[in-house]
């Protein structure tokens, strides 16, 4: 067995399942994900602690926690269709596509989209990743199952809502009085009809506008 895979093990124990989360997919998902690949080299060796941690270009790749929490609020389907806003690493990304969802991400960055896309191709993860504004809605883009936005935002954009499937859910970190994050979820029930919850504190990067090749 791989040394990190016992890293990954022990991570899924004492961060996530003592925090309460307990859906069976992401913690089977959490453990394969060589999370330690999605850090750039010199960090490599703490991938694994109980932190955000620099992804370059003044980003962060989230807590494994916040990254269970968020996927378990989804609770993705093998098959379903999943939108994310704010690729990053392609971390996250890559936990969607363990599960088997069919994940489309989109990041402002340039260059953080393009290490991503060659990092999740490298390690045979299927995803789309998209160098967009997530805030714009892209032509042509279909319909999906979820919707996880994973950077902090005042208010959700109505076209995340829009894409949404019947049954389909939107999770997102959303602020609330006081400068502090929560995160929110949403499921649409049917068209129109929606049930909303809050849930966590938390703490993001924030949504910004426009796309960039460089930092932000
Ligand atoms: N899910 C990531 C963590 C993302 S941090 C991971 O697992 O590593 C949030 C990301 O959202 C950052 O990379 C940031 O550049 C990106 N972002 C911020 N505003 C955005 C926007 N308007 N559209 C797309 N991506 C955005």
């Amino acid at each position: 067995m791989d040394s990190w895979k016992l890293d990954a093990e022990h991570m899924v124990r004492e961060q996530i399942m003592t925090r309460g989360v307990t859906w069976q997919p992401v913690l089977e998902a959490m453990a394969s994900v060589p999370r330690h690949l999605f850090l750039e080299k010199p960090l490599d060796r703490s991938a694994w602690i109980d932190s955000p941690l620099p992804i370059g270009d003044d980003q962060t790749i989230s807590q494994p926690y916040m990254v269970a929490r968020m996927t378990e609020l989804l609770a993705p389907e093998p098959g379903e269709a999943v939108l994310e806003i704010g690729t990053g690493s392609g971390y996250q990304t890559a936990v969607l596509a363990a599960i088997g969802a069919r994940v489309t991400s989109m990041e402002r960055i340039r260059s953080l989209a393009d290490r991503a896309r060659e990092k999740l191709a490298e390690l045979g993860y299927s995803a789309t990743v998209l160098w967009h504004d997530g805030r714009e809605k892209p032509e042509e883009l279909g319909v999906f199952s979820g919707v996880l936005v994973t950077a902090a935002v005042d208010e959700l954009a109505d076209w995340w809502s829009e894409v949404l499937l019947p049954g389909g859910r939107l999770v997102a970190p959303l602020r609330v009085a006081s400068g502090s994050e929560r995160l929110f979820r949403r499921i649409k029930e049917a068209e129109g009809v929606f049930v909303d919850s809050w849930h966590e504190y938390c703490r993001f990067v924030p949504l910004l506008k426009g796309r960039t090749d460089g930092r932000p």
